[in-house]
Order: C-alpha cells, then structure tokens, then sequence
C-alpha cells in the first residue's frame, strides 16, 4: 500500500497510525496497516507535541489527569503543570485568574485565562491539525481517495511545509460548561471537506483545500480565524462552573 503522506511503498509490514494522537486521549482509531509508512509515521510523530501544548487543551489534560503514552499522568504540560498527588494544578505564569463568584445558582465559577507558553510553536500545531485531518479522511473516504492529486498539497505541507508556511484555521468553544473527555472528527457538511476536529471543549476548523473562502465559512460558523500572518494564538479563557 502507498504512505498518504510521502506516497512510497509502505513495506511488507508497516506498523499501526493513529487518527487522533494517543498524545491527546488513549484510543484505538488506527488508519488501514500501510496507510502510513513507518518513516512518516515517525516524522511526524513530532506534531503531537505541538498539539498538546495548545493551553486549552493541555489545561484539559491535566484536568482530568489523562496519561501520555508512558500511560501516566503527565507533570507538566504546556503551561498547566499538576501534582502527583492528581488534587493540584498549578498554572504557569501565563496565567490570569479572573475572578471567582457565585452567581451561578449559589454554585462558584472560576474564570480565568492562559496564555501559550513561549515555546508552543504555532507552525507545528497548525501542521498537526491538518495532518490528523487528512488522517480522518483517509479513514472515513478510503487512502485511494486522498491519495489523489487534490490532496498532493496538504500532504506535502504536513510532511515538509516551505519555510514559515502556515495555513488557515478556526478554533471555538463548542461544549458550552461540559468538558468531555474526548476527541472526535467530523465534517463541518458532507461536501467540500472542512473538518471540525473537537479536543476536549474545544473545536477547530481545518481546509483540507488551503481554499480563500476559507475565512467566510469559519466566521459564519463562529470560529475565530488563525489567518497565516499570526504569529502567536491569543490567550485561552476557561470558565468552570462546580459540580
Ligand atoms: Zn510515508
């Protein structure tokens, strides 16, 4: 079978990709044997770190204490650092905290903000998005589909992007005050394929295409556009309602 990414031979016995990283959540969603070779597999392992350093999400990890893929909890990612004992985080300090008030039917609410850390590296996060899209398509649609000649860009940009490359993409709350433990794919609609990829409360929007309507479809959708001139995500707000 042919690698979606760099188009070669898998080899006679290609090991297992994931459609979303275990970096994120641990899943058993794995693309086709061979549907990724071993070397891309590998290359772009790197793109799960970028991943997790998204503030939100790694906020969303820690919260919940998921294990990495040494299958513990993690003490520190991102800004969002937590105690062994599981009762404590500490944010770094990037950290806003808000306001706390009780307005909420007697129940506290916590706001606060955080911002990336100074190492989170936006270019690979964007990259990491589009790659965990072309997976899901590839798992959903069939790897002869995106191997296709209409997919020879994406791929070229998640394997090697030009220098400074960076491609559109949205992100919003979607979960309202519920945080689930979970991340999931789908398409915004059937045809043409933006993909919405949830992390925990979190949403993006990805274009598969790089197409320039890109910014109309995200806004009417209520997703902030990342356009490629932005250097730096600005800082996450994170409300918690108590239980
Ligand atoms: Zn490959």
């Amino acid at each position: 079978m042919d690698c979606i990414y760099c188009r070669r031979d898998s080899g006679p016995e290609p090991g297992i990709a994931h459609i979303i990283p275990e970096a994120l959540v641990r899943n058993n969603a794995t693309l086709p044997r061979g549907a990724v070779c071993d070397e891309c597999n590998h290359r772009l392992g790197q793109l799960d770190s970028a991943l997790v350093g998204h503030p939100a999400i790694s906020f969303a990890i820690q919260f919940f204490g998921l294990p990495g893929k040494r299958r513990r909890p993690r003490e520190r990612i991102g800004p969002v650092s937590r105690q062994t004992n599981g009762r404590h985080w500490q944010l770094s300090s990037k950290a806003t905290i808000e306001g706390i008030d009780s307005s909420t039917g007697g129940k506290r609410t916590a706001r606060f903000t955080i911002a990336p850390e100074p190492s989170f590296d936006l270019l690979l996060f964007r990259r990491a998005l589009h790659h965990v899209a072309l997976n899901y398509l590839a798992a959903i649609r069939g790897t002869s589909f995106v191997l296709e000649s209409q997919f020879d860009d994406v791929r070229r940009y998640v394997r090697r992007p030009h220098r400074g490359e960076a491609w559109y993409f949205g992100e919003r709350d979607g979960m309202g005050e519920h945080v689930p433990r979970s991340a999931s794919l789908r398409l915004l609609r059937p045809a043409p394929e933006y993909t919405i990829f949830q992390v925990f409360h979190r949403e993006f929007l990805v274009d598969l295409y790089h197409r320039p309507g890109f910014t109309a479809v995200a806004e009417s959708e209520g997703f902030a556009v990342i356009d490629p001139e932005t250097e730096r995500i600005p800082p996450v707000s994170l409300r918690y309602v108590e239980d």
